[in-house]
């Protein structure tokens, strides 16, 4: 049974619905995973915002648009038969009413948040269920549980998965929500922004897929970011490493955390585009393919911290002691780079950064710089062989670079530059380092550029 998970984006509209409908006709046997229509969350998300915030009003009525938009896209998707689904978001939008009162209640605010993908799953199963497809409709607050440190039970999404199954041993179409999972009081939860790619994931390596296929709005992960520069193109193959490397660097494509149960499993990803099936997409697996660089991504909000003293200089132990400012304040640090007298590292979590500079101050002189960017570039870039480096520079020739990492994986380069810098940054990459000298191989249809 292969998992196929459909984003916002490929559930944006009752005919994109219908589309997913035909794609899973030809899958079978599969299980669904289905994000929010897209915009939903964000539009749940303002909602709680402007409750929390003392503006009910503009709250209640945002709601009631919604409603209607919904109103209308049951009708478009389900026509005479759509009782039973206007019933349903009679249902979800009385408890949104509710419940928007309920707040600042954090567990009223998941709930709220969950019923995007509530939503989308029960209309989603209604129009199966119209075109007389069995298919059963699971619910993920039971299926995926996590700890006390917010992270997925496996052993207890396997058990619970094959129950299920077992239940309904002939059924071949089963659908659940992403993003959503109950969290360690038995409350709803959800995996954060964009998280119904990691609940695939999650999944898959729980049923042991043969494959995870993440259906999007592109044809695969393309060499730079589509809504930044023009003229990017689709990447064939990506090995796990250099895939996490870019979802992680800000390739919105993919959640962070996709890559790490599939990976771990052993299980291909393959990402498709929903309004493109016959383009083969992106391949994501544990064999390298290629050589040289593949894509680069950037992420943004990126705080650099330099730490200067003297005391480094022939000294042991003092990176540790460093580190352990960090570790103190649950503070994961991105990029690092060494002198003999300085450190400079890189966070994108501000909330301690106070707590931090102060306690770093005992080892010397601190200096924090805001407003940064991360730029990774992956691929496979062999150290034995010359010529990235150069390339790397020369495409980056006159933009001012202020951290760069290099060599610490054989799968990327990382570099920080000022956030105003971003879009020639990437701008520059594209037109410079993957259009020119760029050679495609034939043969297993990888893009990538060959040092010289
Ligand atoms: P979904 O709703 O299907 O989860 P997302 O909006 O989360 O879709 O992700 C798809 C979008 O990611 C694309 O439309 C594209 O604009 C953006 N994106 C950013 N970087 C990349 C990249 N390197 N490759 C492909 N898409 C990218
Ligand atoms: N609906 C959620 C979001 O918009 C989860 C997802 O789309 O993956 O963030
Ligand atoms: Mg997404």
């Amino acid at each position: 049974m292969k998992v196929l998970k459909f984003g916002g984006t490929s559930v944006g509209s009752a005919e994109k619905i219908k589309k997913i409908a035909e794609i899973i006709h030809s899958e079978q046997p599969v299980f669904v995973v289905l994000s929010a229509m897209g915009g939903t969350t964000d539009r749940l998300t303002e909602m709680v915002a402007d409750a929390v915030e003392g503006r009910m009003t503009t709250a209640l009525k945002s709601a009631g648009d919604l409603k209607k938009h919904y109103d209308l896209t049951v009708l478009q998707l389900l026509g005479k038969d759509a009782a039973v689904a206007m019933f349903y978001v009679d249902i979800i939008f009385n408890s949104i009413n509710v419940k928007l009162k309920q707040l600042p209640l954090a567990k009223a605010e998941k709930e709220i948040l969950s019923y995007g993908e509530k939503l989308s799953t029960f209309l989603f199963h209604q129009l199966l269920l119209k075109h007389g497809l069995h298919a059963v409709l699971l619910d993920a607050t039971t299926l995926l549980p996590l700890d006390g440190d917010h992270e997925p039970v496996m052993n207890e999404i396997e058990k619970k998965l094959w129950i299920e199954f077992n239940r309904y041993p002939e059924m071949h179409v089963f659908i659940t929500q992403g993003f959503v999972c109950r969290n360690v009081w038995g409350e709803t939860d959800n995996l954060g922004r964009g998280g119904s790619d990691y609940s695939a994931s999650l999944f898959g390596a729980a049923i042991n897929t043969e494959e995870i296929q993440i259906w999007t709005d592109i044809d695969g992960v393309q060499n730079n970011d589509p809504r930044i520069v023009e003229n990017t193109r689709p990447v064939r193959h990506l090995r796990f490493d250099e895939a996490a490397e870019l979802a992680y660097f800000g390739a919105k494509i993919l959640h962070p955390l996709t890559i790490l149960p599939a990976q771990k499993a052993g299980i291909p990803v393959l990402l498709k585009n929903t309004m493109h099936p016959e383009d083969a997409g992106t391949r994501i697996t544990a064999s390298q393919k290629g050589r040289g660089f593949k894509a680069v991504a950037a992420r943004d909000g990126i705080i650099a911290i330099r730490i200067k003293s003297s005391r480094m200089l022939l000294a042991y132990g003092f990176m540790r002691k460093v580190f352990e400012v960090f570790e103190t304040y649950k503070t994961p640090i991105d990029m690092v780079t060494t002198s003999e007298i300085a450190v400079s590292i890189t966070i994108d979590d501000g909330r301690h950064l106070k707590e931090i500079v102060s306690a770093l101050r005992q080892f010397g002189k601190v200096e924090v710089e805001e407003k940064k960017t991360l730029v990774g570039v992956v691929g496979l870039i062999h150290a034995d062989e010359p010529g990235y480096a150069r390339q790397l520079f020369n495409a980056l020739d006159d933009i001012p670079i202020r951290m760069i990492s290099y060599g610490a994986s054989r799968y990327n380069f990382s570099l920080l530059v000022n956030t105003e810098d971003k879009v020639r940054t990437l701008k520059a990459l594209n037109s410079r380092l993957f259009h020119n000298e760029l050679i495609e191989n034939e043969e297993d249809n990888v893009m990538n550029m060959v040092a010289d």
